[in-house]
């Protein structure tokens, strides 16, 4: 029989790669907690309608990268592609909304499209983000891309840059939109074929066309920061003077857009110079009119979500992150010395060590190679005449030194063995390496 192969597009994260995905949870997860964000989980699949009105038809994402299924009862279900749509309908089913109350919370999890599976382009893919719902003040726009920036820069992460743009509110875009078509039209029949069916519909979306002659042409198109109404430009240009008085560098791209009514203001994308192809790492914007179209009362928001397979492709260019070391690995020979190390292990556990058993049962040597190679500082040696005196062997596997130890009293000794771990750890090679283990 032939084996069974993971789903094209999806990966297994083996316990080495582990270690950078706890690294980057753990370093998110203390600046949010800082922060005042509040984690929330929402359910994987979800109504197929909630993600039409939420994303929007018109988008790649909903036309094109669902996956959408009929369930049993025959109710279209869809796996979440994104973060943000599920959070807002939480949001408004669950009434979070309060009067002048802010909702900072944020959520990780697996994310679902159906696209060309590439290098830092997946189908089963994982993403943290943010949403700040009930704020309007261009402060919380800043708050969020600071907190991106926050995140990266614990993780060591540099080249890396900030691109930033205004697509206005809807009577702002309305009067772009005309702009763009006329000055779009002239070139109809050279763009690709995605963007002449935008031209009409949606031709904000033909600025982030992939296309080389489309992204030539659109090159010299009006910049849709001319258009901005005096509200939106007051909004912008207090965000980006906020950005300036944190001291992180942006620049202007006026190409960025977020295609969809609801966008509003404040559009941004992290993009990193190592990456290849799928360079964005943090994606985000504000989105006033998404919680009104889902429902929900009138209530400006803005976020963003960062795409984890591209972060940790990053961090693993940078560091060497190994496992944390373990404090003992047990070896024993014979029932009753077996059966010792059983609960002395466990002994030791519940006084805050990390201790390994070694079950294998074959002869000591072959066990004493893999204590050397578990990367333990110490190893605990029980064989019968250790069993009989009910005492144990104890020794420092970068020196060599050995002592023997009454069981009872390896059970008292915690703090002295803490000591003495210490000691032989710094003096054994480093396992952990780079500042990412220390944020
Ligand atoms: P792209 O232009 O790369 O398709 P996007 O605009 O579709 O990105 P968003 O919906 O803004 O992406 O999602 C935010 C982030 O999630 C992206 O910047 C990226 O890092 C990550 N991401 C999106 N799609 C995928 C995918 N299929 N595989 C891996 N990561 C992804
Ligand atoms: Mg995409």
């Amino acid at each position: 029989m032939g084996t069974i192969q993971a789903i094209r597009g999806t990966r297994d994260i083996l316990p080495e790669e582990v270690t950078y995905w706890q690294t980057v949870e753990a370093t998110a997860r203390q600046i949010l907690n800082d922060a005042a964000y509040r984690e929330i989980r929402t359910p994987i699949f979800e109504q197929t309608e909630l993600f039409e009105r939420g994303i929007g038809e018109a988008t790649d994402v909903v036309g094109k990268e669902m996956y959408t299924f009929a369930d049993r009862g025959d109710r279209s279900i869809t796996l979440r592609p994104e973060g943000t749509a599920g959070v807002v309908r939480s949001f408004v089913e669950r009434k979070l909304f309060g009067a002048g109350n802010v909702q900072r919370l944020w959520y990780t999890g697996p994310m679902f499209r159906y696209e060309r599976p590439q290098a830092g382009r997946q189908r089963q893919f994982h993403q943290i983000g943010v949403e700040v719902l009930g704020s309007g003040d261009p402060r919380a726009d800043v708050e969020v891309i600071a907190i991106a920036t926050d995140i990266f820069r614990a993780l060591g992460l540099q080249n890396l840059r900030l691109d930033l743009n205004s697509v206005g509110n809807s009577e702002d875009r309305d009067r772009y939109r005309r702009v763009l078509i006329d000055y779009l039209t002239p070139y109809k029949a050279e763009l690709d074929a995605d963007s002449q069916e935008r031209l009409d519909r949606n031709p904000l979306r033909i600025l982030d066309s992939k296309d080389p002659r489309t992204q030539e042409i659109v090159a010299d198109a009006p910049s849709i920061l001319e258009y901005l109404g005096d509200a939106s430009k007051a909004h912008f240009d207090r965000a980006c003077q906020l950005l300036t008085d944190l001291d992180i560098p942006y620049q202007l791209n006026p190409r960025l857009v977020r295609g969809l009514d609801y966008y509003t203001h404040t559009a941004f994308e992290i993009i990193s110079d190592d990456l290849g192809a799928q360079a964005t790492v943090c994606g985000g914007g504000r989105y006033d009119g998404l919680v009104e179209q889902l429902g929900g009362p009138s209530t400006p928001a803005v976020g963003w979500a960062i795409g984890l397979e591209r972060l940790i492709l990053l961090l693993q260019q940078l560091h060497d992150l190994q496992t944390p070391p373990l404090d003992f690995y047990v070896v024993s020979r014979g029932t009753l010395a077996e059966s010792q190390a059983l609960g002395l292990a466990r002994g030791l556990r519940h006084n805050g060590f990390s201790v390994e058993l070694d079950l294998s049962g074959s002869a000591f040597g072959k066990q004493f190679k893999r204590a050397d190679r578990s990367g333990a500082v110490a190893c605990l040696v029980l064989g019968e005449s250790e069993a009989a005196a009910e005492t144990v062997n104890l020794k420092w596997l970068a020196t060599g030194e050995q002592e023997t130890i009454a069981q009872v009293d390896l059970r008292s000794m915690a703090s002295q063995l803490r000591h003495q771990l210490q000691k032989h750890r710094s003096d054994q090679s480093p396992t952990v390496k780079s500042s990412a283990s220390s944020v």
